[in-house]
């Protein structure tokens, strides 16, 4: 015998017999967590078990509308839970596809769950009590089991395959796997049996059984049967049918609730649900929450929205891209008839029955916004508290939804005072002679209103809004205008706000300029490393000094994100701008006079510093600002 042949021989003879396996290290974590937890809703493994049992029944369907062979092995789906007082068993069987040898190895000995995952992270954090309060919100997936039982068996079958397995683990670091005769193994699909804990009697109750499946998995797609006993007739205690195929008025909020929970693996309340069947040139059904909470995966970078995509109640696809990445946090099940069955998931998304589907869902979500923020907007400002910032990437992205959702938007401005402004409500506060519709952004709102470059708009009564997301500097550049006005950052160039008047409270306090005119030029000349030019404020009021952007240059905001993506000749030298009323540039001149530019110096670096931290930059020279400021408390101030 070759040694190849020997090989392939030992690794026949090894996939043939019973092995032990390690868990992957982070299962062992999980685990460890499971045996020892005291979380008080341990019946959360009930729904995660449910839940992999309907998954198995869809995943089945899918396969046999390509395989003959599966498609007259498969039954109607169904899910059976038998419990056993005597031998303390809870089982769970389901005739759908099942797992191979290799794939009980990948699903059930190392994470597959991107939740697990996630709560794994978090439980990095938080430690005891605080971990185990987490496992509800995450959906552990399979290994909630351990909370309840000292020993887990899963009898499975690969649909399409004669070989059966038996995996077996009591949770404690290991687990074994072996072959099982195929009399002993469920006919089609998975027997997952639970050898239930000592503190675990509840769940040998059938009443309590029913209860939790109700309350938890009661809009299943899976009809779900209940033996009380060994030898009891079974009990359909869920009818399986998929709730979207149902009538709105006969589904009630605690059931989308429920649904909503399992289909985004969120644990809170829906913030708007819409369920709706289209008829017409394409027919389908779309159930599509909002959720009440962001999902954990909001802003990761592949930005993809994901949907469930069914086909006459087939599952096609649970992460198609229907809708664009600004409305990625909406979760959407479809189901149409008008898709042809046989198309393959990656068809299925480029089919242009589908891609219209996406758009009109898209429509029809902004509608039920629009029409939410006018009858119930604190429900509505939730939604945009939490997903705002994702929709307002539609105002970079999409200019076709550009006017619905600048309907939608919400700003922070100098005018909101704790509530939200509409640009509507800007435009109809404009003051006299105002052409522009200005902003300011940044990534701190309380820094914002701050800000010395709004001060002289204020005393103006001009209303700048104030924009503290990343996407805020994008969309004000491509967004052209509302009403006919531009968006104009008052952090850029001149500020043209001269022909508005002042309101006249101020007017009245604000002391005459002084001479500026060889400060400025004295300025330039020794800032010139730092600035791209000195000139006299029409913006400033209070402060004495602010840094903006020249004429040419792009917003200061804006240029900053661009430089932290690896853009860094975007963040070109700024303009200082000095305030002639203020007495600290009324000094700086006397200085200036009296001890020429040398004596200035010190002063002059003080305010360009001044600018800077203003707007959130260090100092030019951190040691030297220290020297600085530590002489001028030195001299007595
Ligand atoms: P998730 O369901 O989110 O993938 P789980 O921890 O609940 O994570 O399950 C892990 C994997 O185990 C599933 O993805 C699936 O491949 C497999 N699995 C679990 N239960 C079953 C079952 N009853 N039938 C077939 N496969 C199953
Ligand atoms: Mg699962």
């Amino acid at each position: 015998m070759t040694t190849d042949a020997a090989s392939a021989d030992a690794a026949d003879r090894e996939t043939k017999e019973a092995a032990d396996f390690g868990f992957e290290a982070n299962v062992e974590q999980l685990l460890e967590l499971m045996t020892h937890s005291v979380y008080s809703e341990r019946d959360v493994f009930l729904r995660e078990l449910i839940s992999n049992a309907a998954d198995a029944c869809e995943k089945l369907r899918y396969e046999a509308l390509s395989d003959a062979g599966l498609a007259a092995q498969s039954e109607t789906p169904l899910i059976t839970i038998s419990l056993d007082k005597d031998n303390r068993t809870l089982t769970i069987v389901d005739n759908g596809v099942g797992m191979s040898r290799d794939e009980l190895i990948s699903a059930l000995g190392s994470i597959a769950n991107s939740g697990t995952r996630a709560f794994l992270d978090r439980i990095g954090v938080e430690k005891g009590d605080a971990a185990s309060s987490l496992i509800g919100r995450f959906g552990v997936g399979f290994y909630s089991a351990f909370m309840v039982a000292d020993r887990v068996e899963v009898a499975t079958r690969r649909a399409g395959s004669s070989e059966a397995w038996l995996w077996t683990s009591a949770g404690k670091g290991k687990y074994s796997i072996a072959p099982l005769d195929p009399d002993l193994a469920p006919p089609v699909g998975t027997r997952v049996t639970l050898h239930l804990n000592s503190g675990s009697d509840e769940f040998l109750d059938a009443w309590r059984i029913e209860s939790i499946v109700h309350e938890h998995s009661g809009a299943v797609a899976t009809p779900i049967d209940l033996i009380a006993a060994p030898g009891e007739e079974a009990k359909r205690i869920a009818d399986g049918v998929a709730l979207w195929t149902k009538s709105r008025t006969d589904v009630t909020d605690e059931e989308y609730a429920d649904f909503y929970r399992q289909l985004c693996g969120q644990f809170d309340e829906p913030a708007l649900t819409v369920h709706w069947r289209a008829e017409g040139r394409t027919e389908y059904t779309v159930l599509a929450f909002i959720p009440g909470s962001r999902p954990l995966d909001l802003f990761d970078p592949a930005r993809k929205s994901k949907s469930k995509l069914y086909v006459r109640r087939v599952l096609i696809s649970r992460d198609a891209e229907l809708l664009p990445a600004w409305l990625r946090f909406v979760r959407v099940v479809v189901d149409s008839a008008d898709v042809p069955l046989n198309v393959s998931r990656e068809m299925a998304q480029k089919s242009p029955a589908i891609a219209a589907i996406g758009k009109a869902i898209a429509t029809r979500i902004l509608q039920e916004l629009t029409k939410l923020a006018e009858n119930e907007p604190e429900k509505f400002n939730k939604i945009w508290e939490n997903f705002g910032a994702v929709l307002k990437e539609g105002l970079h992205e999409d200019p076709s939804r550009r006017d619905a959702l600048f309907a939608l938007a919400r700003f922070a401005s100098t005018k909101s005072d704790g509530k939200t402004r509409t640009l509507k409500d800007y435009v109809a506060d404009l003051r006299e002679n105002q052409t522009a519709i200005y902003y300011i952004t940044g990534d701190d709102i309380k820094r914002l209103a701050a800000s010395p470059q709004i001060e002289g708009f204020r005393a103006r009564g001009v209303e700048v809004l104030l924009l503290d997301d990343s996407v805020d500097a994008f969309w004000v550049t491509s967004a052209l205008g509302f009403d006919g006005k531009p968006f104009k950052s008052v952090t850029q160039g001149q500020a043209d706000i001269d022909a508005i008047p002042s309101l006249e409270a101020d007017e009245t306090e604000t002391p005459a300029p002084a001479d500026t005119g060889a400060l400025v030029a004295v300025l330039k000349e020794t800032l010139a490393e730092y600035v791209d030019d000195v000139r006299v404020s029409t913006r400033l009021t209070e402060s004495a000094a602010c840094l903006v952007a020249s004429d040419k240059g792009l917003d200061r905001q804006l240029a900053r994100l661009l430089a932290e993506h690896g853009q860094p000749a975007m963040l070109g030298k700024a303009v200082l701008e000095i305030n002639a009323r203020h007495p600290a540039v009324a000094m700086l001149s006397t200085t200036l006079a009296a001890k020429g530019r040398d004596g200035a110096t010190d002063a002059m670096f003080l305010l360009l510093d001044l600018a800077r931290v203003a707007d959130g930059e260090q100092p030019v020279d951190a040691s030297a600002f220290v020297k600085r400021l530590g002489a001028l408390i030195a001299r007595g101030v």
